[in-house]
């Protein structure tokens, strides 16, 4: 049976870029699958380390939003990383495998110093994360990371951690595979940047029709009548690519689109507004019946669940580097 480590930071609530980058495929995949869904809390402090509160309050709402979205807590196993000592000792012993320009130039890492305006003011522990970031899916021995695009670079540095182990002390761990979802990369409401927590370009899965409505009708395209010829690859069609699961009928918008033929961005936007919102609209109904109260009664059984497999992971590293006495 494949295992599956994927993950989220508690930055902020999930969005669509989230469900269509790796939250589908997890829902997919959790019934033939030992699936780890990993709350990346502690990563979270490398910008947000003086709001430990909202550190604590996303990482439950993620749990909510994933709950809501279909993961069912019976089959898969949230894991909190600050509950998980195994991945930080993970993380000090694959630091000594990288070296430190190739951590620097991992450009996921300078693609984020630069969106989330980091400058050279982030704090050591900000690259340390990408190091981090191998030791979640390592400690799982997972082989398989359903993920968007923008994480490929970390996968990749991930696969070179596991050989480069195996070269020096034998084999523990598998060289895990990326899995990029139906869409790897949705754009934000901008139309510029991919969708984003931190980017205020975000539609959330947890919100209202009317935030959905209000948030797709602010999309720009730059066109003024439904009679020009518009460019159906700009964000609005991708979203109603992305969303209106009937591909010929979008396919039939799109012409029109592409020919002026009478179709305005208002009908669009209605469609898709509508799209997004039958999506969300069940996820909203769970979310309200999920109490605190329960999200942590689950998230101490699964951090159990999780702890037992991260420590056998670390006892069989440190056995295979000699540092077990
Ligand atoms: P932040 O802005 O804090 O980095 P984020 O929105 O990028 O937050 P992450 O927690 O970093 O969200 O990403 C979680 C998972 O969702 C990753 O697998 C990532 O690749 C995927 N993902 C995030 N945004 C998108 C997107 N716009 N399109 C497709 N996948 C995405
Ligand atoms: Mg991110």
């Amino acid at each position: 049976m494949t295992r599956i480590l994927t993950g989220d930071t508690p930055t902020g609530r999930l969005h669509l870029g989230h469900f269509v980058g790796s939250l589908e495929n997890r829902i997919a995949l959790q019934h033939q699958h030992e699936t780890f869904v990993l709350v990346a809390n502690i990563h979270a402090l490398t910008t947000r380390a003086a709001d430990p509160a909202a550190i604590r309050r996303d990482t439950l709402e993620i749990v909510r939003d994933q709950l809501a979205a279909g993961i069912d807590p019976e089959r898969a196993t949230f894991v909190v990383q600050s509950e998980i000592p195994a991945i930080a000792e993970l993380t000090i012993l694959f630091a000594m495998l990288l070296p430190f320009s190739r951590v620097m130039r991992n450009p996921t890492l300078k693609a984020e110093i630069i969106s989330k305006q980091l400058g050279d003011h982030y704090s050591f522990g900000f690259p340390l994360y990408a190091v981090g970031q191998c030791a979640d899916i390592l400690a799982f021995r997972a082989d398989l990371v359903p993920v968007g695009e923008d994480q490929a670079a970390h996968i990749e540095m991930t696969r070179e951690v596991a050989r480069r182990f195996a070269q020096l002390y034998g084999d523990v761990f598998p060289v895990p595979e990326p899995l990029f979802g139906r869409v790897p990369r949705l754009p934000g409401l901008d139309g510029v940047e991919k969708m984003s927590k931190s980017r205020g370009n975000a539609i959330f899965l947890s919100d209202s029709a009317d935030d959905i409505r209000k948030k797709v009708a602010r999309i720009t395209t730059g066109r003024q009548s439904p009679t020009d010829p518009g460019d159906p690859t700009n964000v609005l069609f991708e979203y109603a690519r992305a969303f209106i699961r009937d591909e010929a009928h979008v396919r039939d918008l799109a012409d029109r689109y592409a020919r002026g033929d009478n179709l305005g961005d208002g009908e669009v936007k209605r469609q898709v507004a509508a799209a997004i919102d039958a999506l969300v609209a069940p996820m909203r109904e769970r979310r309200a019946q999920l109490t605190d109260a329960r999200i942590v009664e689950i998230l101490h059984e699964h951090t159990r669940r999780a702890n037992a497999v991260a420590a056998d992971t670390l006892a069989k590293a440190k056995d295979a580097m000699r540092l077990a006495f």
